[in-house]
């Protein structure tokens, strides 16, 4: 039976006896393509997938009740009948493939990066270099308004419902903290005041869309930050948002400001969900879990423990649009993982360009690349060399075009410099690619001979009408006097295990793979702390915001990181996780070097010239070298003089500047399905 007050969403409602598809949400996920042009058609294609793929509920994307509150300059809005029939295209494409839909209502606040942004006090968030403008009282009724007129054109367009954004520190969560909310009207103040403004929201909407219709309220669990809420008001808001008629709470953890990770790849998997769990039994409606549930057994877990009554996932969903349906058919060894990198989700979205997905380029493309490439009217024997992230995609989808193809990897397993990546800590998910392609290139009866070093020869031997060279990088030597000294070492060496470092080490150069050295050779406090006392997060949700005292994480290690360039260190890492990395290894005592210039190696240590211009010698019992890559290519400038088979290079082996495992999937997907 259907449950009064879901009607569109569940059946039956009882949380607890629903299977685990059922009590899984797609969580709302910006993607790029709301303010494109013809964006609408492109993200039903995409939410039509994700539908169809199982995703019991859907939450869009953050859409704007108003101008002031749009993320950016002509960021998307649900303000009138206009922009609720543009998006009649993406609620029917769910509800065709059984879907349900909650559109989210976000209104920035004074993370809104443009000049016409608004907060409820005049202070200027670290993150963005607009300062905003105090609502004034008739301006925050009028915001209010706006929400319930936005939620009543969501309902036009066809929404089973919305969900309200009252975390991640947008303009509702701004309201229900003294941090930023310092008014002394009835909207600013105690406690009652603060939450006034989330409550109207809720009550407004309830009343202007009828009971008929799903209110999700994304609560601000865990804001951590300085001056964020008691866990006790906390959960007064969240009775409160129960009372005022919201049918869900879903959960927020951390504002886009907070310095302590939350959903990076190094957060352990569900690891928040004991925050929702606190939550249980204080209200009567839904909880939902979320952050970091990435693999339908630990959302088993956490629902099992009773920690929440659904679990939402949102990445997951851009790598694997069917991860639903895999968990239902007991197929996880099938899903492609969301490795939580952020890599082609949130730091495309920073650079103003449309989200995809480092494992799964065909995110937000599903229109232009179809689930399926079209089979092969001309079967090739194609020949794949090297099984690094360039390789395994391209001979996947060529076999899946119906091609004969075999893959040579020179070393004993797949997965290329990935094997690397996952003994870095934090990066342990990156097995999960390699574990998932290699599943696909047995299914699709690709040839796999490990332990091949390829030849000319053995590629004329195998029939080769097509060959693919995907033979990646190799790192580039330091090229400097003394360099030939035994203790320098490339990072290859030490993250091998092939050689045992020293006490003091430089590392020389600061892009990824500097980076991850340098965690790979700091992390012994913070495997003794654990994530939790390594970030300061107090898991009693005693102190106020959750924030705790991080615990002393230096390394026992003296490191050294050196860069040639100016600037930050660094610079090149990802938009939303090179914080990470500089705050782990500064506070793990790893010193910053950069401006320099290196001069040689000698018995004396690293001899280098520092931003000043002055000579320095570092005594050292290691350098280790992370200067980046070349092309791995000895093979294709041998195979174009041999052979009158078709040619192609991709992956590092091509390019190696800039080359990153976004870069390589994309370059072997898109040749495979070419060929
Ligand atoms: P590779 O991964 O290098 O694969 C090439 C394969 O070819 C190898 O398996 C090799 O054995 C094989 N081969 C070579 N010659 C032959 C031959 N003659 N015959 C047969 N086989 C041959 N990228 C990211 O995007 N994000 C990250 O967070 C990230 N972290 C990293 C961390 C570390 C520590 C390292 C080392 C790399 C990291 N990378 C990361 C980089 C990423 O792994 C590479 O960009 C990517 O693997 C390149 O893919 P590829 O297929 O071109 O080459
Ligand atoms: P990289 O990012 O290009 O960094 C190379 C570093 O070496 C730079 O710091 C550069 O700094 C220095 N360098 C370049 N030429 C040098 C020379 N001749 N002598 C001395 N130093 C030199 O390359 P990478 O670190 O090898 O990473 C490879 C790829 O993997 C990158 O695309 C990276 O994005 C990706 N990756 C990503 C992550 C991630 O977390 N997202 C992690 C690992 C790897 P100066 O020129 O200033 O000295
Ligand atoms: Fe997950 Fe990385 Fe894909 Fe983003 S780009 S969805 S974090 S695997």
């Amino acid at each position: 039976m259907a449950h009064p007050q879901y009607p569109h969403l569940f059946t039956p409602l009882d949380v607890a006896h629903l299977t685990l598809p059922n009590r899984i949400i797609m969580g709302s996920m910006h993607i790029g393509l709301e303010e494109e042009r013809n964006g609408m058609e492109a993200l039903a294609a995409f939410y039509r997938e994700r539908a169809a793929g199982g995703a019991g509920l859907i939450v869009t994307g953050g859409i704007s009740p108003n101008r002031r509150g749009a993320l950016g300059p002509g960021g998307a809005r649900m303000a009138n009948r206009r922009h609720a029939r543009a998006h009649e295209t993406i609620t029917s494409a769910v509800h065709e493939a059984s879907g349900r839909i909650c559109l989210q209502l976000l209104h920035g606040g004074r993370y809104s990066y443009h000049p016409f942004n608004v907060a409820p006090s005049a202070i200027k968030a670290p993150i963005n270099r607009f300062k905003p403008r105090a609502l004034s009282a008739r301006g925050v009724r009028q915001t209010i308004a706006d929400f319930a007129h936005a939620a009543r054109m969501a309902k036009s367009a066809g929404y089973d419902g919305v969900e309200i954004m009252g975390s991640e520190g947008y303009l509702i969560n701004q309201f229900i903290v003294s941090r930023t909310n310092k008014r002394t009207d009835e909207w600013g103040g105690n406690f009652e005041n603060r939450t006034r403004f989330p409550l109207e929201i809720v009550r407004s909407i309830r009343a202007t869309c009828g009971d008929d219709f799903v209110i999700m309220y994304r609560l601000s669990m865990l804001d951590l930050v300085e001056d964020g809420s008691h866990w006790e008001e906390v959960v007064r808001l969240a009775q409160g948002i129960e009372e005022a008629g919201a049918n869900i709470i879903n959960t927020g953890i951390g504002w886009h400001e907070a310095r302590i990770p939350t959903i990076a790849t190094l957060v352990p998997r569900g690891g928040f969900s004991f925050v929702t769990a606190k939550l249980k039994g204080q209200v009567s409606i839904p909880l939902v879990t979320t952050n970091r549930f990435n693999m339908p057994d630990t959302c088993e877990d956490a629902l099992a423990a009773g920690h929440a009554d659904l679990v939402s996932m949102a990445r997951p969903f851009l790598a694997d649009p069917e991860i639903v349906r895999k968990a239902e058919e007991n197929e996880a060894d099938r899903i492609n993982t969301c490795i939580g990198c952020n890599q082609a989700c949130l730091d495309h979205i920073f650079q103003r360009k449309a989200a995809s997905c480092l494992v799964n380029p065909r995110a937000g493309r599903e229109l232009a690349m179809p689930a399926q490439p079209p089979l092969t009217s001309n079967p090739k024997r194609i020949v794949v060399i090297g099984g690094g992230p360039a390789g395994m995609s391209c001979a996947y989808e060529a076999a899946r075009r119906g091609h004969d193809v075999q893959l040579f990897e020179a070393s004993d397993r797949l997965g290329g410099q990935f094997n690397i990546a996952q003994r870095i800590p934090g990066k342990t998910e990156f097995q999960e690619t390699i574990r998932y392609f290699s599943k696909m290139l047995a299914e699709h009866n690709v040839e796999v001979h490990l332990n091949h070093r390829a030849t000319p020869e053995s590629i004329a031997n195998a029939g080769a009408e097509v060959v693919v060279v995907a033979t990646g990088v190799r790192p580039r030597p330091l090229k400097l006097p003394g360099a030939e000294r035994p203790e320098v070492v490339s990072y290859l060496d030490v993250l091998s295990g092939r050689v045992e470092v020293g006490q003091r080490v430089a590392i020389i150069g600061a892009g990824g793979i500097g980076f991850d050295t340098a965690d790979f050779l700091s992390h012994d406090a913070d495997d003794e702390l654990g994530f939790y006392k390594s970030w300061g997060i107090d898991k009693s949700l005693e102190s106020q915001s959750g924030l705790g005292k991080p615990g002393n994480r230096v390394t026992r290690r003296e490191i050294h990181m050196f860069q040639r360039s100016e600037g930050k260190m660094g610079a090149n890492l990802g938009k939303t996780t090179g914080w990470i990395h500089r705050q782990t290894l500064k506070q793990r005592g790893v010193k910053f070097h950069t401006g320099v210039k290196y001069e040689l190696v000698g018995e004396a240590g690293l001899a280098y010239k520092d931003a000043q211009g002055k000579l320095k010698h570092l005594p050292v019992d290691h350098i280790v070298v992370c200067a980046g890559q070349t092309p791995n290519n000895t093979l294709h400038n041998a195979l174009r003089l041999a052979g009158s088979w078709e040619l192609h290079l991709i992956g590092g082996a091509g390019d190696a500047r800039q080359l990153d495992a976004e870069r390589a999937i994309i370059e072997g997907t898109e040749l495979g399905r070419s060929l």
